[in-house]
């Protein structure tokens, strides 16, 4: 019998452990360890920062869910791991006081997301600093109260994403939403009027150029996010760094300051300084080097899944960006893993599988949306990916409330990808995972 412990319960988490269960018959134990009760669907974190959902929709309690589907869920931070001894530390935080004590695993799934790296510029983040983030649950709700704060006094807004930064959609997503929700309140409007002065909208991003999202744009991102920024009269400052925040303005490393009464500005994510502290585990940030099938290339019981893997952008941007790992490459990685564990176990046969990395991802701007859809996420050396395009209309915030329905749902249920979805995908050119050829396992072991 082998136990499989996974680490962290949220786009990567859930659906690994829901998939080892698919994988492995019940001789094998599987542990799902979360520091939250509650599962988050992150994705729809911009909605409820902006008030227009509240946080219970988009949460499901783990401690109810996990057990009916045959594994074992346990509350607790991990606060240390031996990758050599097996052995994970964790903190429980109990009814009567937090109990650390010691598990043993044979593999463990790490995807813990990321830490955000708040102390990466002065002032920035919502607790002991001046700016919003929408990046995990309690900060969006810190985020709706600052807002619904904002409303009855109103002024200038600044939105935008740090040097470092990673996650560039949400960025986008809340800019325009917000310029969608002001608007209807009567405070932006198209026409340069006394009123929208009252909120003018600045957009801030360290990308070196609006659409650019940290993987060097798609065919047409940069053209559609600039005239998204142009027909909302919302001033753009690309390629351009921040150097600190205070409680009203935001200062340019340039010199320059924008006045803010309200800022949501998207930090940059490193690893959990658990992780960090593992000797030969991740690189410098905290991100942990995969091999191809997403173990760990020093330690085999090491598997990583989501935003905590390493992803090597192609291109250096002139001031510091980082490739995004969405929601649907969590779960590619997370069938990938499953299988790969199952292989190792001896329950299944046949190659290992690999993520195909491509990237469906769904933004929400109020009155359109925008679905971004990069195959594979990253250029090859050329600059060129089989499919890179920004499509847009209403329908696509329609579909990122029915998806959002349907993950939800999903995770109720302890599916991950059932087969209509993978036919779906299949259907449209997106097989989500792919056998891992020799030569690249060789490749990578090698780098
Ligand atoms: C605001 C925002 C909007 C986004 N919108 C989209 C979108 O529209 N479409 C899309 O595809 N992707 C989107 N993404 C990206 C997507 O949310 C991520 O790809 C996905 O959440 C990654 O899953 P994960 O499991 O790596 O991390 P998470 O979903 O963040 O889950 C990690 C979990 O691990 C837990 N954890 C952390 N440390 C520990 C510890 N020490 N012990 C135990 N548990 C721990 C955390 O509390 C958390 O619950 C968005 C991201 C953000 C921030």
């Amino acid at each position: 019998m082998a136990r499989v412990v996974v680490i962290g319960a949220g786009l990567g988490g859930l659906p690994a452990a829901y998939e080892l269960r698919h994988a492995l018959p019940r001789e094998h134990q599987i542990t799902l360890i979360s520091n939250q009760l509650k599962f988050t669907f992150v994705p729809s974190l911009p909605w409820v920062g902006l008030g227009l959902k509240s946080l219970s929709h988009i949460q499901l309690d783990l401690n109810k869910t996990v057990p009916q589907h045959g594994i074992e869920f346990i509350h607790a931070a991990v606060t240390a791991i031996d990758p050599k001894l097996r052995q994970l530390t964790i903190n429980d935080p109990g009814a009567n006081g937090a109990v650390t004590r010691v598990l043993d695993y044979d593999y463990a799934v790490i995807a813990t997301g990321p830490e955000l790296a708040l102390d990466a510029i002065p002032g920035l983040g919502p607790e002991g600093g001046y700016t919003q983030s929408v990046c995990n649950p309690h900060h969006a709700v810190l985020a709706g109260k600052a807002w619904e704060e904002f409303l009855a006094d109103p002024g200038p807004i600044v939105v935008g994403a740090a040097p470092g930064a990673s996650c560039f959609g949400p960025a986008y997503e809340f800019a325009f939403l917000l310029h969608h929700v002001l608007q209807q309140k009567g405070l932006r409007s198209r026409s340069a009027t006394s009123k929208r002065s009252q909120v003018p909208i600045t957009f801030i991003t360290s990308e070196p150029y609006a659409g650019h999202l940290g993987i060097s744009g798609m065919n047409n991102s940069r053209w559609l996010m600039r005239k998204f920024m142009a027909d909302r009269e919302i001033e753009l400052m690309e390629n351009t760094a921040i150097s600190h925040f205070e409680p009203d303005a935001v200062h340019l490393a340039d010199g320059r300051v924008i006045p803010s009464k309200y800022t949501m500005v998207l930090p940059p994510f490193r690893g959990p300084r658990f992780l960090r502290e593992a000797p030969g585990l991740t690189d410098a940030k905290g991100f942990i080097p995969v091999l191809p099938t997403y173990r760990h290339p020093d330690f085999e019981s090491i598997y990583a899944v989501g935003v905590i893997t390493q992803l090597k952008a192609v291109e250096q941007t002139p001031i510091p960006t980082g490739a995004p790992k969405v929601g649907l490459m969590s779960e590619e990685m997370a069938l990938a893993v499953a299988h790969n564990i199952a292989l190792e176990l001896g329950v299944t046969s046949g190659n290992h599988y690999q993520p195909t990395l491509q990237a469906i991802c769904f933004a929400d701007f109020g009155n359109t949306g925008a679905l971004f859809l990069a195959d594979p996420l990253l250029p090859d050396q050329s600059g060129n990916r089989r499919r890179a395009l920004t499509y847009h209309g209403i329908w696509v915030s329609w579909i990122k409330a029915i998806f959002e329905t349907y993950f939800m749902t999903k995770m109720r249920l302890g599916w991950t990808i059932p087969w209509f979805e993978r036919w779906g995908f299949r259907a449209i050119g997106l097989p989500l995972v792919e056998p891992v050829t020799p030569r690249a396992e060789r490749i990578q072991v090698k780098v």
